[in-house]
């Protein structure tokens, strides 16, 4: 005997479906709108608790994140300020050693008296060439005794290149330092 096939239970003439069917038949309209609305209702509310699920869990993964972050942030910070309240110490020590490990762009190295060196406004009395206020008085000639002789002018055609008056001075005065580069094994002295 053949066995009865799983699909045919969906047949819409089996008890329970024919009842339903005459049920619904015999709904007035009134009844019909009830129950729609009815429905709709509950079908909102089904909606507006998954969307309420929905948000709790995404407001709850939002929060771990922000915790976790500012954590984050604080430790950095707290890092961040230890280094800097070093590097600020051995600052006011005058302590120069390995500092630079330990930079901090907020504190104004270039202002530190070791650092500052003052402007370039000493003039030598000899050839009144400017030097810094450090600076030895026979640095730059010896105090007078380094006697330098007047520049010559270069030789032809040399000079006519580098005033100008050439034809080739303008492609020379741009090669120049190409040129330079070529020939400068060729004033190399040595004994
Ligand atoms: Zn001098």
């Amino acid at each position: 005997m053949p066995t009865k096939r799983k699909g045919a239970n969906l047949s819409r003439d089996t008890n329970k479906s024919r009842s339903i069917r005459n049920r619904r038949a015999q709904r007035t309209e009134e009844q019909v709108q009830e129950e729609n609305t009815g429905a709709r209702v509950r079908m909102a509310q089904l909606r507006q608790e998954q969307l309420n699920d929905t948000r709790a869990e995404r407001n709850e993964v939002m929060r771990l994140e922000q915790r976790q972050s500012h954590r984050f942030t604080v430790n950095r910070r707290r890092a961040n300020d230890q280094q800097r309240q070093q590097a600020h110490r051995a600052f006011v020590a005058t302590s120069f050693l390995r500092l630079a490990f330990q930079y901090e762009p907020d504190i104004e190295y270039y202002a530190h008296s070791k650092v500052v060196i003052g402007v370039m406004d000493k003039e030598c009395p000899y050839y009144h060439d400017l030097k810094f206020k450090n600076e030895p008085a026979g640095m730059c000639c010896a105090s007078g005794k380094v006697q330098l002789p007047e520049i010559e002018t270069p030789p032809e055609p040399l000079n006519g290149l580098l005033i100008g008056t050439d034809p080739d001075s303008n492609v020379f005065l741009k090669s120049i330092r190409t040129f330079n580069s070529y020939f400068q094994m060729t004033s190399f002295g040595a004994t």
